[in-house]
């Protein structure tokens, strides 16, 4: 066990000490979680395997998931990749500091165990000026993956964080709720056209418009496949997971509330707590054992601000089974459909069709 330090850092008037000190963690091998825009990252120096090493051993990770390098100057990233293209720049001109995060052809100093085995490493400048110091402060490299033990939802608060890896890294950076909530935009730069690789606050629209060409989507985003049932619970790859059961009602609002209260009811007489994960203009519909509104209708970003907060605070109330509204796919929406439907292992019922899928 390691003594895991709690410190807050107030980003408008940022704490050098405090800073110099994360940073050395960092550079002298040991792991420190901070926050960004997006949710908090558990960092380790990008360049010395043995962080890496680490960052997988704290978290549980699969050591063949590869980390994102985090920078924090436009030039450093010459030295991390080997070739910079074009498009590359203008993304960065355009989005950094901000939630996009950009794959690229990898130099030999990043070590294989950063990047999981692969030749391209993924590249961020944060959105954070705490962020920024410590990267700046641990010598300009960071690879920092969600600050979240694997198979939880990431964290957004840092007492997420501390709830996951307290005992297993030396620092955690208090900087308050994260803005954004879900992780970053990732756009593979190194095929002959981009492609999206995850979805996130930086939208393919807002890609397209600046490089002046279609941007592509990795076709697996929403689903395992349309229409396709995974074959078995227990092979899900099951990423962002609360623990209770998890399933996704798609369709008409009137027929989605009436088919989750009518799932919930059944669950609830045989037992079940269940846990609803909603919008306002909804909430008032539901009776269960956790009704929560993850934000309005018309304001989907607030939906992707509380989402992981409210999968875990289903966690803590030992809820065994969750019934969530699905969102609209389009703009940030589109993010957090992804991140519902990965948390639900692709568990979706769309009402209206005369048919379950994946049940
Ligand atoms: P996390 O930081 O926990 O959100 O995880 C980082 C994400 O970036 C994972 O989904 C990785 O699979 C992805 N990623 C990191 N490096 C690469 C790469 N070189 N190529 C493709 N995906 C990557
Ligand atoms: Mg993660």
């Amino acid at each position: 066990m390691i003594k895991t330090r709690i410190e807050t850092v107030n980003e408008k008037y940022l704490d050098r000490k405090v800073l110099a000190e994360a940073g050395n963690i960092l550079k002298t091998g040991g792991l420190v979680a901070f926050p960004t825009e997006t949710v908090y990252g558990l960092g380790g120096d990008a360049l010395q395997r043995e962080s890496s090493r680490k960052i997988y051993a704290a978290k549980g990770r699969p050591s063949d998931n590869p980390l994102i390098v985090h920078i924090c100057r436009w030039e450093d990233i010459g030295k991390i990749t080997r070739k910079i293209p074009e498009e590359a720049r203008k993304l960065a001109r355009a989005f950094w500091p901000g939630p996009l995060t950009m794959i690229l052809e990898k130099a030999d100093v990043v070590p294989a165990e950063t990047t999981g085995g692969l030749s391209t490493v993924a590249v961020r400048m944060p959105d954070n000026p705490i962020a920024l110091a410590l990267i700046d402060a641990a010598g300009g490299y960071v690879a920092a993956p969600s600050a979240n033990l694997s198979g939880k939802p990431s964290p957004t608060l840092a007492e997420h964080v501390a709830e996951d890896l307290s005992g297993r890294i030396e620092m955690v950076l208090d900087g308050g709720a994260a803005c954004i909530g879900l992780e970053s935009t990732i756009v593979d730069l190194t095929e002959k056209a981009p492609v999206i690789l995850r979805p996130g606050f930086i939208t393919r629209d807002m890609l397209e418009k600046v490089l002046g060409r279609p941007v592509g989507e990795e076709r697996s985003l929403m689903g395992m496949e349309e229409g396709r049932a995974p074959k078995a619970p227990g092979m899900k790859y099951r990423h962002y997971a609360p623990a209770g059961e998890m399933t996704v009602v798609a369709g008409k609002e009137q027929e989605v509330t009436k088919t989750i209260q009518r799932l919930a009811d059944e669950k609830m007489r045989a037992g079940e707590k269940v846990g609803i994960l909603c919008s306002r203009e909804t909430k008032d519909f539901y009776r269960a054992d956790r009704v929560e509104a993850a934000g309005t209708r018309e304001d989907e970003a607030e939906a992707a601000r509380h989402l992981y907060a409210l999968l875990r605070s289903f966690d803590r109330h030992h809820v065994t089974c969750i019934y969530s509204e699905a969102f609209s796919g389009e703009g940030i929406g589109q993010a957090v459909m992804n991140r519902l439907l990965k948390a639900a292992g692709y568990h979706i019922i769309k009402t209206g069709e005369n048919r379950r899928e994946s049940e």
